[in-house]
């Protein structure tokens, strides 16, 4: 029996994806597991909250679509179509967490820095989907 059906890996689209991707996708044929690749984009009202007086709207959409281009483009470099690609907006953890178990996700792939200290060794975002998640995490091991 397969162990993983459905595995998400969470890209935060830096140089690093590569290598969490390319574990996430080995892991996936070797339990013939559906992928889906995602990214969570923080709404610009989040960071400037109502301090900057203008219409963040058209930024966000166009934020919106270039990270769509650049998702698209990691899962056609594994050979997977558009569907399995997802761009959310919030915070990471809260929409990774949510698209795992709406989506009957059972192992969830992040990143991890190789820093020092207790708090800095898995990263806020991969420490915060790991303290939440109701399904296996997997935290790969980012290499300089
Ligand atoms: P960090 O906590 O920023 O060091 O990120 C660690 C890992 O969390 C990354 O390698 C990704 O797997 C995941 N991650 C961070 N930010 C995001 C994001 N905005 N969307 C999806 N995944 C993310």
């Amino acid at each position: 029996m397969n162990e993983y059906t459905h595995i998400l890996v969470a890209l935060d689209l830096t140089s690093d994806s590569n290598q969490v991707i390319d574990r996430a996708y080995a892991l996936a044929q070797a339990n013939n597991a559906r992928l889906s690749l995602i990214h969570v984009l923080e709404p610009l009202g989040y960071a400037y909250g109502g301090d900057i007086p203008m219409d963040l709207t058209e930024v966000q959409a166009q934020l919106d679509k270039h990270t769509h281009k650049q998702l698209k483009a990691l899962a056609a470099e594994i050979g997977l179509g558009e569907e399995h690609t997802h761009v959310l907006i919030g915070r990471p953890e809260t929409e990774i967490h949510r698209f795992a178990e709406e989506n009957n996700v059972d192992l969830i792939v992040v990143g991890s820095h190789g820093r020092h200290g207790l708090q800095l060794l898995l990263g806020s975002t991969s420490s915060a989907t790991l303290r939440g998640a109701k399904c296996d995490v997997l935290a790969v091991r980012i290499k300089s």
